[in-house]
């Protein structure tokens, strides 16, 4: 089905063909009609299944037919749990809505920046926001922007926004909204948390569940590399110069070692960049830029960049070091085959990770052969194998990025959202 029977306005087909887009995906699909028929949806759909397009379009069309007012106020509040995916979707939605009658203002506004050029964008309002929940709190408290006008309320990656500690933030959002509002609810996993909430915000919603089909489901060839802890980074150097890769996202489990392995690779004349949590937002933005740009071969990520981010033509993506969970190896991997292209996804799999790889595998029903690249064949076995991290980067015994018994700060947000702290 094309887009053109969605009953989409001309200005909004008109977008849509400049994005190059087809058809719609099936979660585009199911969203859409339902959307335009002012019904709430609670959507759960894999990374990548075009869930954005989903939302943006039918509320776009529905702004369409309003008569703006000046000073603008907020209409549609769209919030995300991170920085990056905030700037991901209000661009989206900007391009979506160029050809709109009447041009429409998105604001897009996160923390970890200064709040004051945000203040000055938000002179005169705005028709729709993009936000995360604490900066959008604190715009509020500054009287930057108000909420009783919005008629239409997204959670986009509603699992991550409790997962990011934010539940006391979203309660205080929903007291601010009026009551009589459109909901439009998507996460990707639905623990109990996310479930209560959608009970409590969603009237009789239109529920959309987008099982993965054989020739929508990403195209990705995962693959699993047996090497010892202490020369992964060799072995990426290796890879990276063998096969020629143009741009390569590699997972690490600490800033440190993002910063330790960048510059390794740096020193292996790799044009490579850390990207993680503690660098300021003007460096992380322009690390993204230069990535997307090609400016920049090789990223090496922190779990920050595992959700969310949309690199397009990103054909690889290493997991240096495992991910925590299965759940993070899905969000890792799908940041390449995005968009009906290829990837390849490949995990170091070292003596001392080889058993939680392996539960890892059992979630996914997968069962890798474990390869050898020649000059790299792993000599070490579970007993012996004490490497740090980024090797050489500590004297702690190894952990391939399995973090131990500790509970990290991740761990202590998701104890206090549970707790409802
Ligand atoms: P999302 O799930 O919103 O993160 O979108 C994933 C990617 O799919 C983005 O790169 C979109 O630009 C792209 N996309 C969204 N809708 C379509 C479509 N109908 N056809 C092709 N690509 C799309």
């Amino acid at each position: 089905m094309p887009f053109s029977s969605l009953g989409l306005s001309p200005a909004l087909l008109r977008a849509v063909s400049a994005k190059a887009y087809l058809a719609p995906t099936p979660i585009q699909l199911a969203a859409i009609p339902a959307v335009l028929q002012g019904r709430d949806v609670l959507g759960s759909a894999q990374t990548g299944s075009g869930k954005t397009v989903a939302f943006a379009l039918p509320l776009l069309q529905q702004l369409e037919n309003r008569s703006m007012e000046r000073p603008r106020r907020v209409r549609v509040l769209i919030l995300v749990p991170t920085r990056e995916l905030a700037a991901q979707v209000g661009e989206e939605i900007r391009k979506l809505a160029q050809h709109q009658p009447q041009a429409l203002k998105v604001a897009i506004v996160f923390g970890g920046v200064s709040i004051n050029p945000q203040m000055m964008r938000l002179r005169g309002g705005a028709d729709i926001v993009v936000a995360t929940p604490g900066r959008l709190l604190d715009l509020i408290a500054h009287n930057a922007l108000a909420l009783s006008d919005v008629t239409a309320l997204v959670l986009d990656e509603a699992d991550r926004l409790f997962d990011l500690g934010f539940a006391e933030e979203l309660t205080r959002i929903l007291e601010l909204l009026p009551p009589q509002r459109q909901n439009l609810f998507f996460s990707a996993t639905f623990p109990l948390a996310v479930q209560t909430l959608a009970q409590k915000l969603l009237r009789d919603p239109v529920r959309i569940d987008v099982a993965p089909e054989p020739q929508s489901q990403p195209d990705i060839v995962q693959r699993a590399i047996a090497v010892d802890a202490g020369r992964r980074t060799q072995l990426l150097c290796h890879l990276i110069q063998q096969n020629a890769w143009s741009r390569v996202l590699v997972f690490v489990a600490t800033k440190h070692a993002a910063e330790m392995v960048a510059d390794k690779l740096r020193k292996a004349r790799i044009n490579a960049e850390p990207f993680h949590g503690e660098l300021s937002q003007g460096k992380r933005t322009q690390v993204l830029a230069d990535f997307k740009a090609s400016r920049l071969k090789v990223v090496i990520a922190t779990d920050v960049a595992a959700r969310g981010l949309d690199i397009v033509q990103l054909p690889v993506v290493v997991n240096y070091d495992l991910p925590r969970s299965a759940l993070d190896y899905i969000h890792r991997i799908g940041r390449t085959g995005r968009a009906g292209q290829s990837g390849v996804a490949l995990s170091f799999v070292s003596a001392d990770t080889e058993a939680h790889f392996r539960l890892i595998e059992k979630h996914q029903c997968l069962n890798l052969p474990r390869e050898h690249v020649a000059g790299f064949e792993p000599v070490q076995t579970a007993a012996v194998a004490v490497t740090p991290s980024a090797e050489g980067t500590s004297s702690a015994p190894a952990t391939g990025g399995i973090k131990g018994k500790r509970p990290s700060k991740k761990d202590k947000l998701r104890a206090d959202a549970a707790r409802g702290q």
